[in-house]
């Protein structure tokens, strides 16, 4: 079920679930075949199946958004492993979080070690999680433009989280986003240039495009 790509010693399944199609991910450990799950937003049977077979270490939550966390209560109760979030996002989320994560937090599972960049904005907790090339963004960041923004502050807030952490990644680091496909650090990086050449007369927020007009 999902889709299945490779990063090195990462294998990334992709499980677009639920009537928001919020992207739950598995990343696992080829080596040893332990693993953390990302964000299960709906279907937990689905999940559940997916990652069976897997040493599921921790759940880890990019953001406490209604639709990132609905299985979390049913998927925590049957395989009885830690939840790791940001805390500024605890009122949001349905159980107590065990791991609290903040800026520059090491993750390790199996051989492989993650790092995490707290990047406000979307929802004060909001965070994202690197693995070698790949980068699980949440609703920071998606093709086309960040994620949405409740006031000018909010997005401002987004926007430095993105021009300082997230853009000094690597070309080549791909953006898995909580909802629809990826992008990579390149193409989001030259999609954002073309926004800050142009003049925005009026503060922006909500829905924004790099490239629209
Ligand atoms: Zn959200
Ligand atoms: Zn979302």
């Amino acid at each position: 079920m999902g889709r299945e790509v490779t990063d090195n010693g990462l294998i990334l399944r992709i499980l677009p679930l639920g009537i928001y199609q919020v992207n739950s991910y598995l990343l696992i450990c080829k080596d040893t075949k332990e693993a953390v799950l990302v964000d299960p937003g709906e279907a937990a049977a689905e999940i559940l199946k997916a990652g069976a077979g897997f040493s599921i270490k921790f759940i880890l939550i990019t953001h406490g958004h209604f639709d990132h966390v609905q299985a979390l209560s049913q998927v925590k109760k049957t395989l009885k492993i830690p939840v790791a979030a940001h805390p500024l996002d605890q009122s949001r989320i349905p159980v107590p979080i065990d791991y609290p994560l903040a800026e520059g937090d090491n993750l390790s599972f199996g051989k492989l070690k993650g790092r995490v960049f707290h990047t406000p904005g979307h929802t004060p907790g909001s965070i994202c999680l690197l693995v070698n090339k790949t980068l699980i963004a949440g609703d920071t960041l998606f093709p086309g433009g960040p994620g949405k923004t409740g006031s000018p502050d909010a997005f401002q807030q987004i926007v430095r989280g993105i021009e300082e952490k997230i853009y000094t990644l690597t070309d080549d680091t791909v953006v898995y986003p909580g909802h629809g496909q990826e992008t990579t650090i390149g193409q989001s990086r030259k999609e954002y240039k073309v926004f800050c050449q142009k003049t925005h007369p009026k503060p922006v927020c909500g829905d924004v495009l790099w490239l629209s007009p």
